[in-house]
């Protein structure tokens, strides 16, 4: 029986476990060296707000695992003989496959700053980090103040963690304003202030020049590059983006760079080796996407993709309209299509932002500034309908169309307050126009593009 062995069990490895299961007979093995079982990466922060206990983000039982002949193997690989197809194992155990999957995942960037492996100093990427920050900082008697490094999502994530446990926060961010090089200005700086609200010491363009010791080798301070200050703290979280998980792979000769070198078929270039998720690097961008994808619902589909590849019916990726959601504290956001920041936003490329008065709930919608065609949305405390969107930017829709049906759009919960009537009076306004909104259609919303 062939024998398919996965390294990582992340939502990229256990989906394309699963579905070769559903496909096929063959023997699997998934290998990781941090959990016996697959979890919920991106559910770890509310297991240290206690909204959760860590079993919790494990969405499959222990039976599952036999039930559906999914061998686990826990240990950390070091090396890959492609020409043998063994892998060695840190134990010096020798395992033999005859198609591997990579789907390694990520570590944080460290980018050699003094001090960056000091006790004190973490990642907030896997299980571990968890444990370490439960240990460092379980109040703010041990933990009076916690430094972090990086302004981007997993940054905000942590300072909401530690703001649970009361634990004062400094958040150094080196753009002007928080995730500026992602998100428009507009809504750049409705998180600067939600940040703020939140009691966290935010400092923009401000970098980390050294992390300083105390006589024991735990974290003391920071200090700042641009102004040399000294910031006590008793824990520096390092949350400076992340990159792929792949330095074991630097003996074997499967073809990296930043991550391992993938064609749209997730084949390395070595013949029954594949990556997929966080690791995969594409050689080149499919559209505006970037090469290599760190999030979770790419990692599910190029599981699913790769899963049918090795079930014999070879089939490319194709992640279609990019989408995305993440949290900012109490803000919720999504996004559909492409919406640039300034910084990265072509000519063609213009935007209609509306925003609250009072509350941190805005919109931005960009289209295209000759044809008025959609490119995509960006929503901050509005739930919009992700099946809409994609059909929308299918059927290549322009402005006036989604502003006329953007009630279709709506998912919030059934009393939530709807902003669809001051959005458009914004956008008349601005515009030119007078459009006269549709009601909400069932039929329209469930058809298809
Ligand atoms: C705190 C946090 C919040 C996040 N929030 C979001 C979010 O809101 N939305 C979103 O889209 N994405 C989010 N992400 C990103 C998302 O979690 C990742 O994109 C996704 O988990 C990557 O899945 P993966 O299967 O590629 O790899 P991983 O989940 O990283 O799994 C890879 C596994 O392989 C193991 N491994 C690595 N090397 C070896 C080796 N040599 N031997 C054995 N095992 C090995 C690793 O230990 C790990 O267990 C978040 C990430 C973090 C850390």
């Amino acid at each position: 029986m062939e024998h398919i062995v996965i390294i990582g069990n992340g939502i990229a490895g256990i989906t394309a476990a699963r579905h070769i299961r559903k496909n096929s007979d063959k023997k699997i093995t998934i290998i990781s060296a941090e959990t016996e079982y697959f979890f919920s990466r991106t559910a770890l922060m509310y297991v240290y707000m206690g909204h959760m206990k860590f079993e919790h983000t494990q969405p499959y039982e222990a039976f599952f695992w036999k039930k559906n002949r999914l061998e686990l193997k826990k240990g950390f690989v070091k090396h890959i003989d492609t020409v043998s197809k063994s892998l060695e194992f840190a134990s010096g155990e020798q395992f033999s496959y005859d198609k591997l999957i990579i789907a390694t995942g990520s570590k944080p960037n460290k980018f050699g700053w003094p001090g960056q492996d000091l006790n004190g100093a973490i990642g907030m990427y896997h299980k571990q980090d968890l444990e370490k920050l439960e240990k460092l900082a379980p109040n703010n008697t041990v933990c009076k103040r916690a430094v972090i490094v990086g302004g981007g999502l997993i940054g905000i994530e942590l300072a909401e963690m530690l703001r649970s446990r009361d634990i004062p926060v400094t958040f150094l961010v080196r753009e002007a304003s928080f995730w500026n090089g992602v998100l428009p200005k507009g809504e750049s700086s409705l998180i600067n202030e939600h940040i703020l609200d939140h009691h966290i010491d935010l400092r923009l363009s401000t970098n980390l020049k050294e992390i300083v010791s105390d006589k024991n080798g735990n974290v003391k301070s920071v200090i700042i590059e641009e102004t040399g200050e000294e910031i006590s703290c008793n824990v520096v979280g390092l949350t400076a983006g992340v990159s792929p998980n792949i330095d074991f792979l630097k003996t074997s000769n499967i073809e990296i760079g930043q991550g391992v070198k993938v064609n749209r078929f997730l084949e390395t270039n070595i013949t029954d080796v594949y990556a997929i998720g966080d690791c995969a690097e594409q050689h080149e961008a499919i559209g505006n996407r970037r090469p290599i994808e760190a999030v979770w619902y790419t990692g599910r589909m190029m599981g699913e993709t790769i899963a049918q590849t090795i079930c014999n019916n070879k089939t490319e990726y194709k992640p279609g309209h990019w989408f995305n959601s993440a949290k900012f504290l109490d803000v919720e956001y999504q996004t559909y299509g492409w919406v640039f920041s300034e910084r990265h936003k072509s000519e063609d490329e213009q935007h209609f932002h509306w925003r609250h008065s009072k509350e941190n709930i805005c919109i931005t919608v960009a289209y295209n500034k000759e044809t008025k065609l959609f490119l995509g949305i960006n929503t901050f405390g509005i739930r919009m309908r992700h099946e809409i969107f994609d059909k929308w930017l299918t059927e290549k829709r322009d402005m006036d169309y989604i502003m006329t049906h953007l009630k279709d759009a709506n998912f919030d919960p059934e009393f939530y307050k709807q902003y669809e009537n001051e959005i458009l009076t914004t956008y008349d306004s601005e515009f030119g126009t007078s459009i006269v909104p549709v009601k909400k259609s069932w039929k329209r919303i469930f058809s298809k593009a």
